[in-house]
């Protein structure tokens, strides 16, 4: 997820793109590029850094590139590391073509072998690159039916901006699962990734539908389908400020980022899973012979990537047959670890900066293991110092709270699971075909649940006097149930316990009254009857229960003070929408009792010490 900006226009563009970069830098910050071109000009200024927006502004303080054409691009990358080269714009061999991009193209690399097969030269190691050279390669004197031909040939996610110097009265815009907005003004255009970048110029917008194009002059914008069909433009006027655009009109950065969830696991499984259940990653390639001589796996993580740790350990377990062990790196990293000769280390962390993971990391692969960095930042400490990178693909998390990327760690871990399952043979293709099915359908699934927000909200009103909760849950609902817990105590703090439903009777249960309250998460696993007996138990205490259960499961009813409800679905998919449910509740509890859900006290997004 990055930000991109596009502007055709009267006024010099070079202004524009950068105070527009300056408003999309939440959407993505590791490096930034700009592309202006001026009537009649022979070549494009691009200037590009390695660095954040404000770098690149000061170095087009010095070097303002003139015209009043142009693209920008502020990148979160997916593919190939944060360098000037894999930065936004880029161009095709003539460097007529200029792209900037948001997404995922899931086939590049064929792509990119077909073009550099009849010639194209590349200079990046992105995924971008292939879509300047494909309109390169079937442009034929009319650079709007390029594109659409090549648009034709891509399959993934973009929301793509560009022009050619051979039509530069043109700019050009399409979308496919990534979002772009046009922006009417007075004489002037821009097509952006949101309105953030834009509402300053004007408040007149024009959303893109998902699948259409846009050919924007200095007449008006004209959209279609990607194959040309005209469509009727939705134009809406927009009333909201430059902040609440940041966040899309959401009051929180964390609600916002609980709604990208979706997207975000879309993006983890996005080019990685077929239909059969195999599995592939780019930066993690690891042939089948090495994975069935693995003979442990450990998972090492901190906070909310420890719980993801959990998860993985369940599965990795359950589907691959494979000892698996999650351990926090701040304990794992001041022990003698003892690790078995074939082991494969996972290291978890949302920012690859985690100063105790990394530490940890370093430490086992000292020790003879295979390390890998679950992460979502590309190029990032844990991901060079492990041997490969499975990248979240997720976009920036501004919220402190780890919400989508807490999604995006698990589904990551189960496709990493999957992976050793099929290397090993584990698993029958029977199964492998319905898990992949059970995942394909999570992103549709959030929605579902999501679209259920107003009953969670008022649950979280229902609750909120309350000054202590305990989360039970059973398999892979324990690693839920102790997020759930994490989320409410990091932004409502509110005291909140995690607990195995087995342990519950060894100490816990002691502290149980109607004033204390228990979440149990009951959604569909081979445990759920085991945790079903502990509501038993604990409404016979007297403690009020909130079961989060499948849809139309009825069997707590009369039971639990209260039923939250996730769509039906297997084991692997419900811990995820039993997750994303609990951190509803968290943020609408911590929005009654006034807390700032986005700053939490006491806590930092990355914790780069010890
Ligand atoms: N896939 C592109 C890159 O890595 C765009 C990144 C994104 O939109 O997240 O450069």
């Amino acid at each position: 997820m990055c930000g991109i900006i596009g502007y055709l226009g009267t006024r010099e563009a070079a202004p524009v793109l950068m105070d527009g970069l300056r408003r999309l830098e939440y959407r993505g910050y590791d490096s930034a590029g700009v592309a202006v071109v001026s009537p009649g000009a022979e070549v494009a200024s691009v200037v590009k850094c390695a660095a954040r927006v404000e770098q690149l502004i000061e170095q087009l303080r010095t070097d303002m590139p003139a015209g009043s054409l142009g693209v920008g691009h502020t990148r979160w990358a997916t593919h190939g590391k944060p360098t000037v080269l894999n930065a936004h714009p880029h161009t095709d061999c003539g460097r007529r073509i200029t792209v900037v991009h948001n997404g995922i193209i899931e086939n590049f690399r064929e792509l990119r072998e077909e073009l550099e097969g009849a010639g194209h030269e590349f200079l990046s190691d992105t995924d971008t690159e292939v879509v300047p050279h494909l309109i390169e390669h079937h442009y034929r004197g009319d650079f709007v039916a390029a594109t659409r031909h090549a648009l034709g040939r891509l399959r993934g996610a973009y929301a793509l901006v560009m022009f050619s110097l051979d039509e530069p009265e043109l700019l050009v815009g399409a979308r496919l699962n990534a979002p772009l907005v046009v922006g009417l003004g007075e004489g002037e255009y821009f097509i952006a990734s949101d309105i953030a970048a834009i509402v300053a110029y004007t408040k007149k917008v024009l959303v893109l539908g998902e699948g259409e194009m846009v050919v924007v002059t200095s007449l008006g914008p004209v959209v279609t389908s990607l194959d040309g069909i005209p469509v009727e433009p939705r134009v809406l006027h927009v009333d909201w400020d430059v902040s609440q655009a940041e966040r899309s009109g959401y009051p929180h950065f964390m609600l916002k980022e609980i709604h990208e969830t979706p997207e975000a696991a879309a993006n983890a499984l996005r080019g990685r899973l077929d239909r059969q259940g195999h599995v592939e990653f780019t930066e993690f390639e690891m042939d089948d012979e090495r994975l069935r001589s693995l003979e442990e796996v450990r998972l090492l993580g901190m906070g909310t990537s420890l719980h993801a740790a959990l998860a993985g350990e369940h599965v990795i377990e359950d589907w691959a047959g494979l000892a698996a062990r999650a351990q926090d790196s701040s304990e794992f990293r001041y022990r003698r670890p003892v690790l078995g000769g074939n082991a494969l280390v996972v290291a978890i962390t949302q920012s690859g900066e985690t100063a105790d993971t990394i530490v940890a990391l370093r430490a086992a692969r000292a020790t003879g293991a295979l390390g890998v960095a679950v992460t979502n930042v590309v190029g990032s400490t844990a991901a060079r110092d492990a041997d490969g990178a499975i990248y979240l693909q997720a976009g920036p998390e501004i919220g402190v709270a780890s919400t989508k990327t807490f999604v995006a760690h698990l589904v990551s871990l189960y496709l990493l699971a999957l992976r050793l399952a099929t290397a090993r043979r584990r698993m029958s293709p029977e199964r492998c075909e319905e898990l992949a099915a059970e995942l394909r359908s999570l992103p549709d699934a959030v929605r579902h649940l999501l679209a259920g927000e107003p009953e969670i909200a008022r649950l979280a009103h229902r609750y909120a006097g309350y000054r202590n909760f305990m989360y039970v849950g059973r398999g892979l609902a324990y690693p839920v149930a102790l997020e759930g817990a994490l989320k409410l105590k990091e932004i409502s703090y509110v005291h909140a316990e995690g607990t195995s439903g087995g342990e519950l009777k060894h100490g816990p249960i002691a502290l149980l009254d109607a004033e204390f309250p228990v979440v149990a998460v009951c959604t569909a696993s081979p445990v759920r009857e085991k945790t079903v007996g502990n509501v038993h138990e604990v409404v016979a205490r007297g403690a009020p229960v909130l079961a989060v259960v499948s849809e139309g499961d009825r069997s707590l009813e009369g039971v639990a003070s209260d039923l939250l409800e996730i769509p039906r679905t297997g084991e692997a998919a419900s811990a995820v929408l039993a997750s994303v449910a609990l951190q509803l509740f968290a943020y609408h509890l911590a929005v009654e009792l006034g807390r700032d859900v986005d700053r939490p006290r006491n806590l930092a997004k990355s914790v780069t010490v010890e």
